[in-house]
């Protein structure tokens, strides 16, 4: 079995066994994602979703949280750790976003890469579950995952994860493929325990390297 044959039959099956799987973090306008994409680094997206609440309470828009103390961010953000970065970079982003955007999220990779806070994995995040173009995460999850079942080879840099998924995974599959290995990485093939393999349904085909 090819990387590319063992990619695709392990997307089929991740596919039936979480066919709801979406992205963890609750939105309902792209430049809230990118606020909560960038609170999310080193926290949890459940506390993300309810610190979030609070912040969007108080500055509804985009001007709003643009034109706000980043001080006053800062403590609103904190229960999420990496405060004073967090709301530093939220704040520039939004004025960026306010400035050189009107007020828009841009629909393109490049110009994601250039908002304050916005490294590879936030800017793909936003192009699949937002403009449901070809993307590829490569968070904590994908890269423990994909060299488990053999799809990378002991790469453990998210950037060169991706360029090597991007060559084996088709790239319409791409976003909801690792919605779903964090999924099955929380529940099965977990990181704080030895991976439940034996009740796992990509068993007979992943290559368990390291496992
Ligand atoms: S077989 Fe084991 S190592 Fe492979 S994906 Fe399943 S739980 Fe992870």
């Amino acid at each position: 079995m090819t990387k590319k044959q063992r990619a695709l039959e392990i997307i089929e099956r991740l596919k039936k066994e979480y066919p709801d799987a979406d992205c963890t973090l609750d939105y309902d306008q792209a430049w809230k994602l990118l606020v909560s994409v960038r609170l999310a680094a080193q926290c949890t997206d459940a506390r993300v979703n309810v610190v979030v609440e609070g912040l969007f309470e108080k500055y509804p828009t985009v001007n709003a949280l643009a034109d706000a103390d980043v001080n006053d961010i800062e403590a609103i953000v904190r229960p999420c750790g990496l405060g004073r970065s967090k709301a530093r970079d939220i704040s520039a982003c939004m004025k960026m976003l306010r400035d050189e955007f009107g007020e828009n999220v841009p629909d393109n990779f490049d110009d994601l890469m250039k908002l304050p806070g916005v490294g590879r994995k936030s800017a793909n995040l936003i192009m699949g579950d937002v403009f449901g173009k070809p993307a590829i995460v490569t968070d904590t999850h994908c890269i423990r995952l994909t060299n488990r079942m053999g799809l990378v080879d002991g790469i453990k840099e998210p950037k060169k994860v991706e360029m090597a998924l991007w060559k084996i995974v088709p790239p319409e599959e791409g976003s909801n493929f690792c919605h779903r290995l964090v999924y099955h990485g929380r529940e099965v093939c977990t990181a704080r325990t030895s991976p439940y393999c034996d009740r796992c349904c990509l068993a007979d085909i992943c290559k368990k390297v390291g496992v």
